[in-house]
């Protein structure tokens, strides 16, 4: 069957460049790059080669990257580990709309007595600046917010929110990670002090991340053990995936312009195609500051759930804004942050490309899409059909 993939947020095919960069490494160059010998010391200049080649993408020295295993590792190491290093008093700000990954890691220290506040967001998804300026206290030890969002591609004005946390003398980490690959990012001109970012969803593969950290920030590492990552991060270097994220990160700097123009044209076709063939259909985030690559509508009296797998069964994998909680089906908190109302909210669904998807894939998905609404609604409980 054909399979149009349209969730590059949940995760990205792996660049054949990726591929074959890896190959070596899984095969033939195994060696430990801390050996002695040279058979594994070797492998460390590829290493560097790769550290380097992530710093480039984001503006960053080499030395401020730490490879993890992922987003939500770098997340808890940047928020966990600074605290941990600091004796600042506590209180944490973050957003209300945060993946999981940044969310849970707050709440936790919360419930081991940090104060936290989680600043709230509008219709568009956006945080109000005056807000997060009056919530900053004394008290504050950081600030950590995402750069852009993944289930509605809102993206933060993180230049701002930088130089209002820096302006209080405080710590700002950022989670970008929907955001590196698909956006300029440049720690050079944005004042954060750690970023997060993760391989999978910039065409490398799941299990290998990165954190910036500006030199000078304390940070105490989440995980002890060796000496490796200079001492940030212990665990035997995962060589294959740290050089594939390398190859990534420097395909994405070489082809990002290109690839913006690219994705969000086809990202509009694909928002004005659903726009003019189904009505009742409303676009959510901030239109304007949102990623070039995704689209979140909501479809007016029916359940994103059943759009999916209608979608599913024609090859189309797409993502909802909802989760199969307890048997309920609620939608996310994202989507209820944001205030949208109950019939829209449910049926939310997002389309994420990449820069494997064709106009072909658009126009598939635009002559399969209204069908599938339009038979979902003759059966819709919130419409009183004859
Ligand atoms: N942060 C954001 C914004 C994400 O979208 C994700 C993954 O979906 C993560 C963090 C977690 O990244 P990982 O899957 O690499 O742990």
């Amino acid at each position: 069957m054909k399979v149009v993939y349209l969730d590059n947020n949940a995760t990205t095919q792996i660049a054949p460049e990726v591929n074959e960069a890896m190959r070596p490494f899984l095969e033939t160059l195994w060696g430990n790059p801390s050996s002695m010998h040279t058979f594994g010391g070797q492998v460390k200049k590829y290493i560097d080669r790769a550290r380097e080649q992530v710093a480039e993408l984001i503006g960053a020295h080499p030395d401020e990257i730490i490879f993890t295993s992922c987003g939500s590792e770098s997340n808890n190491t940047a928020i966990k580990g600074y605290l941990a290093a600091t004796d600042e008093p506590g209180h944490i700000i973050t957003s209300c709309v945060e993946h999981p990954a940044v969310l849970s890691v707050c709440r936790h220290l919360h419930q081991h007595g940090w104060e936290l506040t989680e600043l709230r967001v509008d219709g568009r998804g956006q945080i109000d600046l005056d807000e997060l300026r009056s919530s900053i206290s004394e008290k504050t030890a950081m600030v950590t917010t995402m750069w852009a969002n993944n289930e509605t591609g809102v993206i933060f004005p993180i230049d701002r929110i930088a130089q209002i946390v820096k302006s209080s003398g405080k710590i700002f980490h950022t989670d970008a990670v929907q955001a590196v690959g698909k956006l300029p990012v440049d720690v050079g001109k944005v004042p954060v002090d750690m970023l997060t970012l993760s391989g999978h969803k910039l065409h490398a593969p799941k299990g290998i991340g990165a954190l910036y950290v500006r030199r000078g920030t304390p940070l105490t590492p989440l995980i002890h053990g060796g000496h490796q990552e200079r001492g940030k991060r212990a665990g035997t270097e995962n060589v294959p995936y740290i050089v594939g994220l390398g190859v990534a990160c420097d395909l994405a700097r070489r082809h990002m312009q290109k690839e913006i123009s690219e994705l969000s044209r086809l990202r509009d076709k694909l928002e004005q195609g659903i726009l003019s063939s189904c009505p009742d259909v409303r676009v959510n985030g901030d239109r304007k500051h949102r990623l070039p690559n995704t689209l979140n509508v909501s479809f007016e009296f029916v359940e994103g759930e059943a759009i999916l797998l209608l979608l599913n069964e024609l090859g189309i994998c797409a993502s909802s804004g909802s989760a199969c909680t307890s048997g309920s089906l609620e939608p996310s908190h994202v989507i209820r942050a944001m205030g949208i109302p109950f019939t829209a909210a449910h049926g939310s669904i997002r389309f994420s490309l990449s820069r494997y998807n064709t106009e072909q894939d658009i126009d598939y998905t635009l002559q399969r899409l209204p069908g599938i609404i339009k038979r979902l609604r003759e059966i819709s409980p919130y419409i009183s059909n004859p």
